[in-house]
């Protein structure tokens, strides 16, 4: 296929999810983000980005674990698999979720701050799990809720066998947490138990309060019935 068609192809599902999650949710946005296919066979550099030497860190980790790059209003796509919509849908609710927030990237306290990218990481899988219509498309490791001694010892491997560091390891917490509550979130709006106007205002929430994304993920938790203190 012809680079053209990828570019369209991809930029065709980033903007239909947005518009599609928008409306279900009667969410806004000013613009659409830059999506950018990187053709097939091309390895992507860091230094071909034009971005800030301080997002080198996050790039060398997204490169490692995802087909798609968003920083800032950018999406940069490297790989069209069998999966890629799946994470085209994640990014797209990212999008819409920070243009209606308006979360802070700074200011919040280290245990705030942890919640809010726990939340972040579980609105976005809900997003790419409403948009692609079926179950957990990313159960590939240990699930937190149902299996979470598997997920423990999961964890073990990753810093044992396979070197993780202290940051690796908690950004796959963040996503474990994340997508683990986007899952029960999403099962109980399926099911009519949480409305659809709780769902806008989780994607409106901008936790400039201290101590309000603690509160909120407290209460999302109560809501899908998490049962256990992690
Ligand atoms: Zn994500």
């Amino acid at each position: 296929m012809r680079l053209i068609n990828h570019q369209k192809r991809v930029e065709e599902i980033v903007y239909d999810s947005i518009d599609e999650l928008a409306e279900e949710f009667n969410l806004t946005f000013p613009y659409y983000p830059s999506v950018q296919y990187v053709g097939k066979g091309f390895g992507l550099r860091f230094e071909d980005l034009n971005l800030p030497e301080s997002d080198r860190k996050i790039f060398d980790c997204l490169m490692r674990s995802c087909p798609v790059i968003s920083v800032y209003d950018r999406m940069i796509v490297y790989s069209v698999g069998s999966r890629s919509p799946t994470f085209l849908h994640e990014e797209a609710a990212h999008f819409l979720h920070s243009k209606n927030s308006r979360i802070r990237r700074h200011g919040h306290d280290e245990v705030e701050t942890d919640k809010i990218l726990i939340m972040k990481e579980m609105l976005g899988f809900f997003g790419a799990l409403c948009l692609g219509k079926r179950r957990n498309p990313f159960k590939i490791t240990p699930d937190l809720y149902n299996e979470y001694p598997k997920a423990l010892d999961f964890t073990d491997r990753l810093e044992n066998e396979c070197g993780f560091d202290d940051g690796q390891i908690h950004d796959y917490w963040v996503h474990k947490q994340g997508y683990s509550m986007g899952q029960m979130l999403f099962a109980e709006y399926s099911s009519g138990r949480i409305p659809k106007d709780r769902i806008t205002r989780l994607f409106r929430e901008s936790f400039s309060r201290s101590g309000r994304a603690n509160a909120v993920f407290r209460e999302v938790r109560t809501e899908i019935g998490w049962p256990m203190k992690v």
